[in-house]
């Protein structure tokens, strides 16, 4: 019985999403790692969570989680090993929080998906920046279709609160 697949939720997008060796420039090829293996990555090797904790914060089962890991894991050691860069792009995701930056101040902050300001909280600018728009121009469609754009209606109802 093949579920349709549940989207992830991810923390917040990564601020970093491209890797490449020094000297090389990447001639090696490229590997793209999926927000939700990185994510996977974020919460069992740094976070140090469980694969039980991670698997529910991201709202997938513990089996689904441990192939996910599995899977990033192999990107990160052919990347490591044969030199070859690194892209972190796509995936079926929903992020709890964005991280923006006021284009004017420079001040930058994390907020729910679900309360995006219209205003800058230091100096009222307009100007504000999303640092990893969600689903902007395609980068995090990859193979999914027609996910919805940004500010959808649904988001923040994840699990928790
Ligand atoms: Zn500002």
């Amino acid at each position: 019985m093949a579920r349709p697949e549940k989207s992830r939720n991810i923390h917040e997008p990564p601020l970093y999403t491209e890797f490449r060796p020094v000297g090389m420039g990447g001639m090696m090829g490229a590997i793209i790692m999926s927000i939700d293996e990185y994510e996977a990555i974020r919460l069992s090797d740094l976070e140090g969570m469980t694969h039980e904790q991670a698997a529910e914060e991201m709202g997938i089962s513990r089996p689904t989680f441990t192939r996910l890991l599995d899977s990033a894991h192999k990107k990160l050691a052919d990347m490591l090993v044969n030199g070859k860069r690194l892209i972190i792009e796509g995936g079926n995701v929903n992020f709890r929080f964005m991280i923006m930056r006021c284009a004017d101040c420079g001040h930058m902050f994390r907020i729910r998906t679900d309360q995006i300001p219209e205003l800058c909280p230091m100096c009222g600018s307009k100007n504000l920046i999303m640092m990893a728009p969600p689903f902007g121009g395609g980068r995090h469609r990859r193979g999914h279709g027609h996910r919805r754009h940004g500010r959808g209606g649904s988001w923040g109802k994840g699990p928790h609160k």
